[in-house]
This record gives structure tokens, C-alpha cells and sequence, in this order.
């Protein structure tokens, strides 16, 4: 969905995912969902030419930045935008502890992430929710609608499943592709991630994991076929599901129904 052009001294590179906002109607709208706070912390992954870090850092005391390519990071190295103070993480963010980052909690993550390992990185993110207050991400319009996607809805699957299992997941607003340079061939959204105040346990987690895998892997068969070796009949029984359903029927609740209900007592 990239193109490789030239945008002032730096060449968009594809193999960063690298789309620059440049449509200043559209960061402010973001940075307004973002809201942000003088004392957040806030990490921010991929801050690229500084579209969303110049805008947040005015509001900020500090923030974070998490960025790959080490030209960008050269270049806001030497020219820091102003306001609060900007630490800066050469790194991918795949491999970031983001824990750590907040090991007191109340870590804000935002970032028009770089679409080619997005869903690789809410996965990543998954693992540190405890520390994470809320999230707000660019993302492409087609991630957005999967990861709010309800049963019986074309674009529900695993990624849905697993995400509202543990976040609430608000859709915000759409993007164009004219808002960026490059354009991307196909539009954004902006989605706001909240954690749940109660989470499932990670045994809970690494089920449910199996099971959507298994299911979703194989949606066109019916869940008693597609979970074979997976779950057994009367666990499917005594979550309330229907063994002839497909997963894309299944709700999250049954999801996690399902997850719980354990081996039969012998
Ligand atoms: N925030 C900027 C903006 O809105 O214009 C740039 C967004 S661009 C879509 C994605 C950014 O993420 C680029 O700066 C890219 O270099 C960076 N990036 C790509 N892969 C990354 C990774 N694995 N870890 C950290 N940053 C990454």
C-alpha cells in the first residue's frame, strides 16, 4: 500500500510502512482524541517526520518515541520539536519491553502504525496491558472494522476475539488517503483501545488463543469439525454452544465461555 517517493530530505521507505501525515486538520483531530494530558506518560511508536510528536510534545511534559529508521531518528535527534522532553528509542518496537517503560502503570501508547506489522504489534502490546491506560492507533480502515467486529459480521474473526476479550474497542473517525504522503491505496481509521478492568488470566488467555486459532483457522467447517483435538464435544456443551455453529458465530462471551470450561471430571 506504499509507494517509495521523495518527501523533502527524506525517502519514504515501503519496507517501514512509511505513509506521513501531513494534513494538519487531521493531526489536530487525532491529538484531540488522544486528549493528552501534561502529565501522561505517553509512548508513541513510530513518530516518523514528527507529524504527531510535534502537536503532543507541546501538550506534554515528556514523551517517549519509538522509531526503527535510524535516518528519522538522526534527524529528530538534531532537531527535537519543542515542549516537553522527548526521549527517543532506536529500536523495533516489536522487541520493546513496554512494561518497563511504565512500571508504575498508566502508560498511554499512540502511533499511526506502520500498517505492514500492525497486527503483530496489538498482539505484542497484549502482553503489557496491566501497565497500559489507553491506546489510540491509525491504522488501516479494514483492521479497525475486524477489531470491533460482533459475531455474525463478515470481518469478525480471531483478531476480534482476542482483542475484546481483554479492551474495549472504539472506532473514532476515518482517514483519507490524500491525508498522508505517500498516499496508501486504501483509507485509515483511527480506534481507541481501553483495557478492562478485569482481566482474563493468561492460562485463560493462552486457551482462548488455541481456540480461535483452531476455529477461526478453519471457519468454514462447523466447530465440532474445526476444533477436533482442540476441545472436546461436551466442553463445547457445557459452554452452551452449539457444536454446528461456525466460529464467526460464536460470541466473545461464548469464546471465553468456551476457554473456561475446562476437561469433564472424570
Ligand atoms: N508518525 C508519523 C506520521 O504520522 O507521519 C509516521 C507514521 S509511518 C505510517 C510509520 C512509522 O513507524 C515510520 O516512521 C516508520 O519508520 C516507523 N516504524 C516502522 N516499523 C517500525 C518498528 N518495527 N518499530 C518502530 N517504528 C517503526
Amino acid at each position: 500500500m506504499n509507494a517509495d517517493c521523495t518527501d523533502g530530505a527524506h525517502r519514504a521507505r515501503k519496507r517501514f510502512g512509511q505513509n506521513f501525515l501531513h494534513d494538519s486538520q487531521i493531526i489536530a483531530r487525532i491529538v484531540d482524541a488522544i486528549a493528552p494530558q501534561a502529565d501522561d506518560q505517553m509512548v508513541e511508536i513510530g513518530p516518523g517526520q514528527a507529524a504527531l510528536t510535534a502537536p503532543l510534545l507541546l501538550r506534554l511534559k515528556q514523551l517517549k518515541v519509538i522509531e526503527i529508521d535510524r535516518d528519522l531518528v538522526a534527524r529528530l535527534r538534531q532537531r527535537p520539536p519543542p515542549g516537553g522532553s522527548l526521549e527517543i528509542i532506536e529500536a523495533d518496537a516489536l522487541s520493546v519491553d513496554f512494561a518497563a517503560l511504565a512500571p508504575a502503570g498508566a502508560l498511554r501508547v499512540v502511533g499511526n502504525l506502520p500498517y505492514n506489522i500492525s497486527t503483530p504489534i496489538l498482539f505484542h502490546l497484549l502482553d503489557s496491558l496491566q501497565q497500559i491506560q489507553d491506546m489510540h492507533f491509525m491504522l488501516q480502515r479494514e483492521v479497525v472494522e475486524r477489531m470491533g467486529a460482533s459475531e455474525g459480521s463478515k470481518t469478525y474473526g480471531r483478531l476480534s476475539v482476542m482483542l475484546q476479550a481483554r479492551c474495549s474497542v472504539q472506532p473514532l473517525f476515518l482517514v483519507p488517503p490524500t491525508a498522508f504522503v505517500p498516499a496508501p491505496k486504501v483509507e485509515s481509521a483511527i480506534v481507541r483501545l481501553t483495557p478492562l478492568a478485569t482481566q482474563p488470566a493468561p492460562a485463560l488467555i493462552q486457551r482462548l488463543g488455541e481456540l480461535t486459532k483452531a476455529g477461526f483457522g478453519r471457519r468454514r467447517k462447523t466447530l465440532s469439525n474445526a476444533l477436533q483435538g482442540v476441545a472436546e464435544p461436551d466442553q463445547l456443551q457445557r459452554a452452551g454452544i452449539d457444536p454446528k455453529l461456525r466460529a464467526e458465530a460464536v460470541s466473545v462471551v461464548q469464546w471465553l465461555a468456551l476457554a473456561n470450561a475446562g476437561p469433564s471430571s472424570p
